[in-house]
């Protein structure tokens, strides 16, 4: 029979299942259960009510109470008969854990007569113990590359409470990847395993933290956690990627070595060695481009490594690939790379002429070729466009044929005799930003024509010659000019035949038909010659000029003057004589002389060239005429002797004289 006191108050306890030992004396035990944990001084159950034993004499046999255990949990009050707490049981302490049942076995020993009543009193288990993790925080670390389905073990929780207070399952937080499977062991504990439920994706999520949760079975349910950190570990399943499939860029041409063209940035998911990319010209990339252009394996930085010319690749297309230095297996991607080369103004425009004609003659027609000319620049745009120019100011011209092709022309008349030879300059600038330009000259050479003829320096040209010029003397040199060259320019001279009275003038004058000199061989009465003297060249068609030559006869002064009567000239004295009184300006006498010759030849002068004694007397010096220049005194002489001098103009002059003397008489009678 079993009877049951339910637990109401502190005063009560309850009484479950007395029964008898079956094994040894025939003392019945006494079995109380109580929960675990009740306050001091609550009341497990009545003793003497339970052993029949009148309260009073509990005292007086002097009951006593003996706990077989290292601690006094339990008495007895000895007016009540009552069992109480003295000291909180805690059935986890005093119990192993996985034992199902918990006693705390006491005797109470009576004195007279003597008995001893076993009891024992059931700790029953309450749920005082939340389940609880040893290490707040599990780590693991697990690879992407995981299979679906594979389990990961976890510390489980402990929770030392008894049966359904003890742990009853566990909960996973909120997961796409990990469920947890729950296992129980032989003991009845429960374990739990993260199971893969989602392949993992380190790139998408690299870590995972999750929550566990442990929880009893306890009412109300308790509950403990712990933390799961789930590392995800890489693996290399991300190619490197380039942010453009084709990348393009603009390079001058001729741009220092060293200058950056472009700097690729190609990234990888991945981490670690998996994302360490080098970069690299993949065997598309032609070996002339590789030459061209440097590309640093580590920054991914390209560079121009030589000269780039534009005049000889304009366009051109690198291959690159990124590969990361993933351990087991290597990924790579592709990117293309456009130059585009601008174009710098680095070629001279050149001049290339052909059909080039050296020499032309003076009369060549306008408009005639004279050399063709073709220009060139290998520049692009305006750093290819060229303008030509030559010296406005020469005689040509320069037609334009075509595209960067032109004639030179005679663009106006030429005359050798003016400019026998030109230079001709071209000038080549290209329209660059600074301009380039070259230059070439040609000598064109013009060859004479016949075109002009002899010229004398005048048309008429007179010639005097002295009366008595030796026969074959030079008279004069008659020469004429002729421009042209050579034989256009040979002249021969000859005299036009014109009969003069009954002499023909070749035999009067003769002219050396090399250089025109005239010579004279004779004359007669005739004074003057009158005749033309022509100079022809020697061109094919001969031209010819003339001039008029007058020759005439000089008078010579080959007559002195002569004296006429009443003087004669020197050797007698002549005789005169004036009054002593004779006033100033008194006439003497009058000296007359001819002369032969003509014009200056026979012009005289007079002049008194000695006079003695005082200077008394003056002679006009074209009329003859002698007087006195004043008054006689008594100091004068009585005869004055005068030297009188007559010369003609002639060169030289030629001169005669005669002496008169000049008496002073007191009276003229
Ligand atoms: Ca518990
Ligand atoms: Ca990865
Ligand atoms: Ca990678
Ligand atoms: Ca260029
Ligand atoms: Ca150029
Ligand atoms: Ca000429
Ligand atoms: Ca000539």
């Amino acid at each position: 029979m079993a009877a049951h006191i339910s637990l109401k108050g502190k005063r009560h306890a309850c009484i479950l299942f007395p029964f008898f030992a079956m094994w040894s004396s025939a003392w019945a035990v006494t079995r109380y259960s109580i929960p675990e944990e009740m306050k001091e001084g609550s009341v497990v159950a009545n003793l003497a009510a339970d052993l029949g034993i009148g309260v009073g004499s509990l005292a007086e046999r002097e009951v006593k109470l003996d706990i077989l255990h290292s601690k006094k949990y339990l008495d007895i009050n000895k007016d009540t008969g009552e069992l109480y707490i003295v000291e909180k049981i805690d059935r986890e302490y005093i119990c192993n854990i996985k034992t199902s049942s918990c006693f705390i076995k006491m005797d109470v020993t009576l004195e007279n007569p003597i008995r001893i009543f076993n009891f024992e009193v059931e700790i029953l288990d309450i749920n005082d113990h939340a389940p609880h993790f040893r290490k707040e925080t599990m780590h693991l670390d697990i690879s992407e590359s995981t299979a679906v389905g594979e389990r990961f073990s976890l510390n489980n929780a402990v929770d030392p409470d008894y049966g359904s207070n003890s742990i009853k399952t566990y909960y996973l937080s909120e997961s796409d990847n990990f469920v947890l499977d729950i296992q129980t062991g032989s003991d009845g504990s429960k374990y739990a395993n993260l199971v893969l439920k989602k392949a993992l994706d380190r790139e998408e999520e690299a870590v995972h933290n999750l929550i566990l949760t442990a929880v009893d079975g306890g009412v109300p349910a308790r509950s403990g956690t712990a933390s799961i950190i789930v590392r995800v570990l890489d693996v290399n399943d991300n190619a490197p990627q380039f942010e453009q499939h084709v990348y393009s860029v603009n390079v001058s041409e001729n741009s220092p070595i060293g200058t950056p063209v472009l700097k690729l940035n190609a990234s990888d998911l991945d981490e670690g060695p998996n994302a360490d990319i080098v970069y690299s010209f993949t065997l598309y990339t032609s070996e002339k481009i590789q030459e061209m252009f440097s590309l640093n394996a580590n920054t991914g930085e390209i560079k121009v490594k030589s000269v780039i010319d534009y005049e000889e690749i304009k366009t051109l297309e690198m291959h690159i690939q990124a590969h990361d230095k993933g351990t087991m297996i290597q990924l790579s991607g592709q990117c293309t790379v456009m130059v585009f080369v601008t174009d710098v103004n680095d070629n001279h425009p050149s001049i290339t002429i052909t059909s080039l004609k050296n020499t032309v003659k003076e009369n060549v027609p306008v408009g005639t070729v004279i050399a063709h000319i073709a220009i060139r620049d290998r520049d692009s745009g305006n750093n290819g466009v060229i303008d030509i120019n030559i010296d406005q100011q020469l005689p040509f011209a320069l037609n334009k044929s075509s595209d960067n092709e032109f004639a030179l022309i005679i663009s106006e008349p030429l005359d050798r005799e003016k400019v026998s030879e030109y230079d001709i300059t071209f000038i080549v600038t290209d329209r660059g930003i600074p301009p380039l330009s070259d230059n070439e000259t040609i000598t064109l050479e013009l060859l004479d024509i016949n075109d002009n003829a002899p010229q004398f320096p005048k048309s008429f040209c007179t010639i005097p010659v002295l009366e008595n010029n030796a026969p074959g003397s030079l008279l004069s040199s008659l020469s004429a000019f002729d421009p042209d060259l050579h034989e256009n320019q040979y002249l021969v001279y000859f005299i036009i035949e014109k009969e003069i009275v009954n002499t023909s003038m070749s035999m009067l004058f003769s002219i050396n038909p090399e250089n025109g000199d005239l010579y004279a061989f004779n004359y007669e009465e005739v004074k003057m010659f009158l005749f033309r003297v022509q100079a022809t060249d020697s061109g094919v068609t001969p031209l010819s000029s003339n001039m008029t030559v007058n020759v005439f006869i000089l008078d010579e002064n080959d007559n002195g003057p002569g004296i006429l009567p009443p003087y004669s000239d020197q050797g007698s004295v002549n005789t005169e004589s004036i009054p002593y009184s004779a006033e100033a300006g008194y006439f003497v006498a009058k000296i007359r002389a001819v002369d032969a010759d003509s014009g200056y030849n026979a012009l005289l002068s007079y002049h008194i060239a000695e006079s003695k004694g005082s200077n008394l007397f003056r002679i006009g010096t074209s009329t003859g005429k002698i007087r006195t220049k004043r008054r006689m005194s008594d100091n004068d002489l009585r005869i004055h002797p005068l030297f009188i001098l007559i010369s003609d103009n002639g060169d030289p002059s030629l001169s005669s004289s005669l002496s008169i003397d000049v008496v002073a008489l007191e009276s003229k009678d």
